[in-house]
């Protein structure tokens, strides 16, 4: 599949061929049919949000903000496959996709505060990327999404 790919600060992205993996445990493979463009993504390109890419390098963030990264955190689509611990949405399910990640059984989820989540079911910084260039080359998911991209791999 296609992917808009972040190299560095003040240049263009580029569109390359990016290999996707099939789903595991909780993920889900979706076929992208829209992106919003949101300034975060551009804080990110032209530097006007406080990241420090380096300092980013070892901390649970850098795994999903260290380049070469798919950018784009806002999409929509539909459900091409899912891992087998995914018992929410099933293949062509109409989906939009969120950064503010929640559990739906914490106290602040059950009671009605889902963005206060005390257990956020991210990609740990240890997990391998999902994205890969061809020669093998990790490419990481803004926000744990890549929405600039023909399909997502989200948890
Ligand atoms: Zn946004
Ligand atoms: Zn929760």
């Amino acid at each position: 599949m296609k992917a808009a790919i972040f190299y560095e600060p003040y240049k263009d992205l580029t569109i390359e061929e990016v290999i996707i993996d099939k789903p595991r445990g909780r993920e889900v493979l979706v076929r992208t049919a829209a992106s919003g463009v949101c300034h975060s993504d551009l804080h990110l390109v032209d530097q006007t949000m406080d990241i420090n890419l380096d300092a980013l390098k070892n901390s649970p963030m850098g795994a999903f903000m260290k380049p070469p990264l798919a950018l784009g955190h806002e999409g929509a689509g539909i459900v091409e496959a899912v891992g087998p611990d995914v018992t929410y949405v099933k293949p062509g399910d109409h989906v939009i996709t969120c950064p503010s990640v929640f559990c739906r059984s914490c106290e602040q989820c059950l009671t009605g505060h889902p963005n206060r989540c005390q257990n956020p079911p991210r990609r740990s910084a240890g997990e391998p990327p999902r994205l890969r260039f061809k020669d093998g080359t990790p490419v990481n998911q803004f926000a744990d999404l890549g929405t600039f991209a023909e399909q997502m791999l989200v948890h």
